[in-house]
């Protein structure tokens, strides 16, 4: 292989390419900024262009940053058809992802530099000879110090002790408002709030069919009465759902707090995926018009992480 083409296809920094004769001689690359991807060998017209292979770069810095695993490369989203471990996303919609207006470029801009402060108010080291610029989605050199001049002007950043081969930025206390906000309000939430009926009967649905099927698509599973809580636990529980990025409603011995739930979630505009047990859907039908929301029915742990394992694959982006 030559020196070349041990170089990561969209940032071009060093990166470790693996040929997969099994899959017609595509490529796994694992870059330490665009993370793990595999790329077919034909590749994508789109990606010859210089700005989107730097898009495409910034995008999947991003993800990695976020705690995203690795993606195959394809022209059409299919989650659930994993290559070698990694489900298949279509470049357009990685390419989609880009920012687009000003508002979106500071947001993720800023939600980059937190991610990479290992505690608030920790110095960030920027380097110019290495792609640290993916964090600021921009190409150029000067761009990205006109950025940082605005930040700072914004009394978003200000300095730390820079050196002659690294910037260094700490956020400010604005920021850390900003960037708390932000993730409040769970656009980049990795948690998935599951609202259910905690009974002996439900243990098994939940330890072998919602929390696998969580964890396989990607999210983290979280249940208010798994966590320590103290007595204010409707402030705890509104909260978790607000932090969530959708929510899981089972109907399973139609408990009225899970109906309080999926009504908090709705409101919120968070997607909400409803399941129910096989023996308890006569019942809810009594209760409440199911036919509008598309219940998943299930009639074993295995049924249930199959069945909503797809279906967050198939809905929640
Ligand atoms: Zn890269």
């Amino acid at each position: 292989m030559s020196e070349d083409e041990k170089k990561c296809f969209f940032c071009g920094y060093d990166s470790e390419v693996t040929y997969l004769p099994q899959k017609s001689f595509s490529r796994l690359y694992d870059c330490e900024y665009c993370g793990t991807y595999i790329l077919d060998r034909q590749g994508f017209d789109i990606l010859r262009e210089d700005e989107n292979k730097f898009k495409m770069a910034c995008v999947l810095n991003e993800r990695r940053l976020k705690g995203f695993r690795g993606v195959a490369l394809d022209d059409e989203t299919k989650k659930e058809d994993l290559v070698c471990g990694y489900p298949r996303i279509s470049v357009n919609e990685l390419l989609a992802q880009f920012p687009q207006t000003a508002g979106e470029f500071l947001n993720r801009i800023l939600l980059n530099l937190s991610r990479l402060a290992p505690r608030p108010f920790s110095e960030i080291s920027l380097s110019f000879r290495r792609p640290d610029n993916l964090y600021l989605f921009t190409k150029d050199t000067g761009e990205c110090i006109t950025i940082l001049k605005e930040l700072s002007e914004q009394g978003l950043i200000r300095d730390g002790n820079s050196t002659q081969q690294e910037l260094r930025k700490i956020l400010t206390l604005r920021s850390w408002e900003i960037i708390e906000n932000l993730q409040n309000s769970a656009i980049d939430s990795k948690k998935t709030f599951v609202a259910m009926w905690f009974d002996s009967t439900m243990k098994d649905f939940y330890e072998k069919g919602i929390k696998p099927a969580v964890e396989k698509a990607g999210y983290i599973a979280v249940r208010i009465d798994l966590k320590e809580f103290n007595d204010k636990i409707c402030d705890e529980l509104i909260a978790e759902i607000k932090r969530s990025k959708f929510l899981i409603a089972d109907f399973s011995g139609l408990r009225s707090g899970v109906f309080f739930e999926a009504g908090f979630a709705k409101g919120l505009g968070r997607e909400v995926i409803f399941t129910v047990r096989e023996v308890d859907v006569e019942k809810l039908k009594e209760h409440f018009d199911t036919r509008q929301y598309n219940h998943i029915v299930y009639d074993s742990p295995e049924d249930l992480q199959k069945k909503l394992y797809n279906r967050i694959c198939a809905t929640i982006v």
